[in-house]
């Protein structure tokens, strides 16, 4: 069939580059670093995307659209923002191509139609948009201001992997202003818990949230708060990052208000994001070396019909019993399909399904008509039962929120297994290499120290965990005073 899969023990990034191309979700395209999502993969970001904007919305947020590009003088204004993007930036020096009097045929970018001043292709929107609520902001009536944004940016990242970190991806960044710091810290931290309770509870990716350390967090941003997930082959991702910016692009772009009291005062912002690096993370927590295991939540089709049968005569047969569990099943909402192609044998229908990761499949030929079942499977568990056709739906109404409630349980206890305290540098190391994972170890507050354990082990700090008992101690490294335990790990 040429759809095995390189196993995960074997060489975990084939196996994900494999899986995330055999399953159809997205492919490289002709340009480097950018992917091409395909529909299937497009189908569960849509999932993702509906349910995120529908929080977004329950909790006051607005939807509006930002120009692509970004004048450069305009990038520039938020000076900590600006430098710590430039190296990533995507600019558009020209607008115009012509005919190449050299090589016929082929166009040459026009010399004449040079812009005044270049373009930054967005790799995040503050500037644009702090620039144009300037003209949104006058009074303390105007606020708050909550807006987000579905749009691409684009990120000259140098290793670039499928979904993980592309050159151009798509994500949803929330934009807002505010009156006093508190509200703005609230709007943060509201924004990083309503994350992690979507990732946890829709994508059944446990999470751990907390804030960045100063050399990891957002450019131009106060405070970074974070949710970090953690993959099977132990390494931490990213899922998710919520920034509380202070007064920092209010004061570059000069936005003010009136407040209350009749006093000119400046704005607080934050601004929040997850992107199509979520796709990512979901194949890395649930699949295995069979293909993509999907939550019922995110899965575009959930329970799959394969018809068992010889003849045309049998698959009328089946056919006919096969379409009424169906239509139960959508009439309770279950996202159903029944597979009736004659072109597949029953077989190579299991393994495609099995690979694209259907949480459950139905099995019914003529001997099931005669007892009146259906077979099960899980494709979590691999499991298979018998089931009464009577009652059908019921059972598999329960078992969707099942396979929902264990992906996430055993994702969780892999999770907690590998987050391991040390409280020495040799414990460290040797943790991280032989079991990976989180390492909840003491740190002496300083960039240095960091920055010396990233170069000695590729470590670091994933993030100051928000929920933890405070313990104060000696810095693994240095041996200094520490004030608290944080998470280090190797990450995507
Ligand atoms: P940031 O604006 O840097 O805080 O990033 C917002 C979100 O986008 C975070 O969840 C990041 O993990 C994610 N992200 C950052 N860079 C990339 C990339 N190159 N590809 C995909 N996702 C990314």
């Amino acid at each position: 069939m040429g759809k095995s899969l390189t196993r995960r023990e074997e060489d975990y990034s084939k196996w994900y580059n494999e899986l995330v191309v055999k399953a159809d979700l997205a492919e490289n395209s002709a340009v480097r670093g950018c992917m091409t999502i395909k529909p299937y993969g497009y189908a569960i970001w849509e999932k993702i995307q509906a349910e995120l904007d529908s929080k977004f919305k329950d909790t006051g947020h607005e939807n509006a659209y930002f120009p692509l590009f970004v004048p450069k003088s305009l990038f520039e204004a938020e000076e900590k923002n600006a430098e710590g993007f430039a190296k990533e930036c995507a600019v558009v020096t020209h607008y115009r191509l012509q005919s190449d009097p050299d090589r016929p045929g082929k166009l040459r970018v026009d010399p004449e139609a040079k812009l005044d001043e270049e373009l930054v292709v967005r790799p995040t929107s503050e500037a644009v948009i702090w620039n144009t609520f300037k003209g949104w902001i006058q009074s303390y009536r105007d606020l708050p201001l909550k807006i987000n944004q579905w749009a691409n940016v684009v990120r000259w990242e140098m290793r670039t992997r499928l979904f993980l970190r592309t050159t151009e991806f798509l994500w949803q960044e929330g934009h807002t202003a505010h009156a006093t710091k508190t509200e703005a810290v609230e709007e943060a931290e509201l924004i990083n818990t309503l994350y992690a309770n979507f990732v946890e509870k829709f994508m059944a990716i446990p999470v751990i949230q907390g804030i960045k350390s100063e050399s990891e967090k957002f450019a131009g941003a106060e405070e970074t708060y974070c949710i970090e997930a953690l993959m099977q082959d132990g390494k931490a991702l990213q899922a998710g990052t919520s920034h509380f910016l202070g007064e920092n692009f209010a004061k570059a772009f000069n936005v003010k208000f009136t407040s209350d009291q009749g006093k000119q005062e400046y704005v607080w912002a934050t601004s929040w994001g997850v992107s199509t690096r979520l796709m990512g993370a979901l194949v890395m927590t649930h699949s295995d070396d069979n293909g993509l295991v999907l939550p019922p939540n995110l899965a575009p089709i959930q329970v799959v019909i394969v018809p068992i049968f010889k003849n045309e005569e049998q698959l009328e047969l089946v056919s006919e019993k096969a379409n009424l569990i169906a239509n139960d099943l959508k009439s309770k909402g279950v996202r159903v399909k029944f597979d009736n192609r004659t072109t597949h044998k029953p077989g190579w229908k299991f393994a495609e399904y099995e690979l694209k990761g259907i949480p459950l499949r139905i099995a019914i030929g003529p001997k099931d008509l005669e007892k009146g079942t259906v077979e099960l499977a899980r494709r979590d568990t691999l499991s298979k039962t018998f089931e009464n056709q009577e009652g059908l739906t019921v059972v598999i109404e329960n078992l969707l929120k099942d396979i929902q409630h264990d992906l996430f349980i055993k994702a969780e206890a892999f999770r907690d297994d590998h987050i391991t305290k040390v409280d020495t540098f040799e414990e460290f190391k040797d943790v991280l290499n032989s079991k990976g994972g989180f390492l909840f170890a003491h740190w002496d507050g300083t960039s240095e120290t960091e920055e010396k354990i990233k170069g000695l082990t590729k470590a670091t700090i994933r993030c100051i965990p928000l929920e933890q008992t405070k313990e104060t101690g000696k810095c693994v490294f240095s041996g200094k005073e520490s004030k608290q335990r944080v998470l280090f790990a190797k990450a995507y």
